[in-house]
């Protein structure tokens, strides 16, 4: 192998853990690192030595950061994109990039590309170099970046930002529910991933002289996806192996009979196959892992003396709807600070719905939701959770690969959403580390409270089904939430943890929480909650204490079934 044949490689490299970042980390398909690549290229191209005549550093950085704006720009306009959308969306930038290489030959000088002077020379008095980019330079360059990019990442997903990646791959709803700014941590993500792009497009046309549309056509994007799905999950080693593959590929297919450019494109292709084929394979090794056995339990805490009562959350009026059904019409609730508020009715009337209104995931028709005396206006649960208000849904939503650990740290990110933590990370200042500790520290406790101290380190899928519904009310906890909406949270548990759960939510009142419990089960709803309010056809049919309520002749018709 040539020294330019490596330094090519390890340029491709830069892409592909860019790519990574966005497709591995967050799990967001990005089908178009090709077109960030071939703006870094052209950009340096068009305006560098040669071109506009720039000096070649800032020509570079002003591709780079051109791309940069580029990516958030695609995250700005994908943000409501999910999964195949995305991919799609990305793929067509790639095309569309392409296209127009190939449609302005005056600019991008058609099917033969921009064509520049090799080896390029870097002159800067102003930094005091004068340099020529031989392909060993080139090689040195290169290879440091690609270090750079795997010790800041490798840093970074272990940090806070990595539970925040973590939170956005395995189940992008539930961390917004959780109060993590999904959006803008996307945003975040693909420009980086553009930018790395870029720079990689950057590094090639100066090293090579020569930006042709055929070295960043939509093949490229493929490639590069492929490539990054070749490592798994989450390996930084991945990409590595993957560019390696895709060098090796030309050689392959001029070895192979027929048109080399169509050659490979075909192998891409079948790589592709494989390589899906083989993550399955392995995907299903993983989740056949032996369960460990739990510890034992933990005693029961001493329940402790109720706070002063407060409303914290107060829902006036709500109406909402679903296209032309009308889901819940003019409820009215309050919940209380230290009290357990159980919410009951029959299947359909409204009861998921109100709990979507008050965690701010569904806007009403009408009426306020006021948490601690202010009117809520911004919609989505984002805000909700700073106010302290989070919920945890129906369906069960575990974070897979997360340690239950792990996901109630997930939960504590969303709640304190602390600024510049990443930055401090990446670079290991004493405050990010007494923060570690801190959050540690806090997730122990949060776990011992919830009774999930036996299991915090075990691979959730090995939890029981009742474990992973505490998990959820856990992580909603640590969001810092003084309100909890749990949505039939003993469904599907065994009498046991039905029992563990009633410690739970008694001792969460006992701290002064309000918790509103969406529950069928009536020797639950009586043995635990202070009060009941039944919703029927999305109204409010009775509210009082439990005694009172079950023996409302109303309540008795609509939902107890007995005359
Ligand atoms: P509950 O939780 O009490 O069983 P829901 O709040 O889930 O009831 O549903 C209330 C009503 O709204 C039902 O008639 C249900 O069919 C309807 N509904 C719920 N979710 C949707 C949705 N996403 N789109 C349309 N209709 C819905
Ligand atoms: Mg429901």
């Amino acid at each position: 192998m040539s020294a330019v044949e490596l330094a090519q490689a390890l340029w491709l490299l830069v892409a592909a853990l860019g790519l990574a970042l966005s497709v591995q980390h967050a799990g967001l398909p990005v089908l178009g690192q090709g077109a960030f690549v071939a703006v870094g290229g052209v950009g340096t191209a068009l305006l560098g030595p040669g071109g506009r005549g720039w000096p070649l550093l800032v020509a570079a950085l002003v591709s780079i950061l051109a791309a940069a704006v580029l990516g958030h720009l695609v995250a700005l306009a994908a943000s409501r994109l999910e999964g195949a959308y995305l991919a799609l969306a990305t793929w067509a930038l790639a095309w569309l990039v392409y296209r127009m290489m190939l449609a302005f030959p005056s600019t991008f000088g058609g099917a033969q590309g921009l064509v520049r002077q090799s080896p390029a020379h870097l002159v800067s008095p102003w930094l005091g170099l004068d340099l020529t980019l031989t392909p060993a330079v080139h090689v040195v360059v290169a290879a440091v970046t690609c270090a750079l990019v795997v010790v800041a990442g490798i840093r970074m997903t272990r940090g806070p930002a990595g539970l925040d990646l973590a939170a956005l791959r395995e189940g992008p709803e539930l961390a917004a529910s959780l109060g993590i700014p999904v959006a803008a941590r996307r945003r975040a993500v693909l420009t980086v991933t553009a930018a790395l792009g870029a720079l990689s497009g950057a590094g090639t046309v100066v090293l090579l002289g020569l930006v042709a549309p055929a070295d960043v056509s939509p093949l490229l994007s493929l490639q590069l996806f492929v490539a990054v799905l070749v490592g798994g999950t989450t390996s930084w080693w991945g990409p590595a192996l993957g560019v390696a593959l895709l060098t090796a590929l030309p050689h392959v297919a001029d070895a192979l009979p027929g048109d080399a450019e169509r050659g490979r494109g075909v192998l891409t292709a079948a790589l592709l196959v494989v390589v899906l084929l083989v993550r399955r394979v392995l995907a299903q090794g993983r989740r056949t892992a032996a369960a460990a056995p739990r510890g034992a339990a933990v005693p029961d805490l001493p329940h402790p003396v109720r706070d002063a009562d407060t409303v914290l959350l107060r829902a006036r009026s709500i109406t909402a709807s679903y296209g032309s059904l009308r889901a819940l019409d003019g409820v009215t609730l309050e919940l209380w600070s230290g009290h357990v508020h159980a919410l009951i009715g029959p299947n359909g009337s409204g009861k998921s719905t109100l709990i979507k209104v008050l965690s701010g995931e569904l806007e009403p028709d009408s009426g306020e939701v006021e948490v601690r005396g202010t009117t809520m206006t911004a919609p989505g649960p984002e805000q909700r959770v700073l106010e302290g208000v989070a919920a945890t849904p129906q369906r069960t939503i575990i974070l897979p690969g997360l340690t239950p650990e792990r996901q109630v740290a997930v939960g504590l990110r969303g709640g304190s959403r602390p600024r510049q933590a990443v930055l401090r990370h990446l670079l290991a200042t004493p405050s990010s580390r007494v923060a570690a500790r801190r959050t540690a520290s806090l997730v122990a406790e949060l776990l011992r409270e919830t009774r999930l101290t036996p299991v915090a380190r075990l691979d959730p899928a090995e939890l029981t089904v009742g474990e992973q519904r505490i998990l959820q009310i856990a992580r909603a906890l640590a969001t810092g939430a003084r309100v909890l909406l749990l949505d039939e949270p003993a469904a599907g548990m065994s009498s046991d943890e039905r029992t563990t759960l009633r410690h739970v939510l008694r001792r969460l009142a006992g701290n002064g929480i309000a918790v509103l419990l969406v529950e069928h089960d009536m020797t639950l709803v009586n043995a635990v909650a202070d009060h009941v309010t039944v919703l029927d056809a999305g109204q409010v049919i009775a509210t009082g204490r439990p005694s009172e309520v079950r023996a409302d002749p109303a309540v008795q018709r609509a939902y107890l079934g007995t005359p």
